[in-house]
């Protein structure tokens, strides 16, 4: 199979067809994993898992 990359893509001389797209990840970053999602409470500064297992050692 032979695939084209779009122009805007990142690409590498050494690697040609190959190409990336960066995109800047949206949401905040959670400050116990520094994962960037979107589910990351700006209140806690934490995201859904993190959330749970800190939650889990403060009982
Ligand atoms: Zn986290």
């Amino acid at each position: 199979m032979f695939l084209k990359s779009p122009k805007e893509s990142y690409q590498l001389e050494d690697v040609p067809h190959v190409g990336a797209i960066v995109h800047h990840a949206t949401g905040e970053k959670c400050s116990r994993c520094w994962k960037v999602l979107e589910e990351v409470s700006t209140e806690s500064q934490l995201c859904g898992r993190c959330a749970k297992v800190v939650e889990h050692y403060e009982i």
